[in-house]
């Protein structure tokens, strides 16, 4: 599918260092992860990619209000992904889709993983 400009491929430098996310918002670009960005560049894109770029997408429409602030606060940084998370499951669950609620768990920032998990679970079932 044709992406749009402000969507880029993660530099080379991120695989090296221990990056976990997927993505990075950076001076308002996407920069995806390689292997998603070539996916979601071909015919035949994955929905469980088209909902992270989804995912993205929501951050950045809303970044400038808090983007900066979410790094220095837990709190805000939580609240940012659970509005982001409930966009992509809403697009997931649209196209009969699921998702690794685990991984999601697993990297919600400022809770423990029973916590995270029941909190993920929560906006799922509500997305
Ligand atoms: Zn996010």
């Amino acid at each position: 599918m044709k992406l749009p400009r402000y969507v880029k491929p993660l530099p080379k430098i991120f695989n090296k260092l221990s990056f976990k996310g997927y993505t990075l918002i950076f001076f308002k670009i996407i920069f995806l992860r390689r292997e998603i960005f070539d996916n979601l560049k071909s015919n035949n894109p994955t929905t469980q990619n088209i909902s992270i770029l989804k995912h993205e997408e929501v951050h950045l429409q809303r970044a400038g209000k808090l983007q900066a602030l979410k790094y220095l606060f837990p709190k805000i940084h939580l609240q940012e992904e659970l509005i982001t998370y409930k966009e992509q499951f809403k697009f997931l669950k649209e196209n009969n889709e699921t998702y690794n609620l685990e991984n999601v768990a697993k990297h919600l920032p400022g809770l423990n993983y029973q916590s995270a998990k029941k909190i993920i679970t929560k906006i799922w079932n509500e997305a």
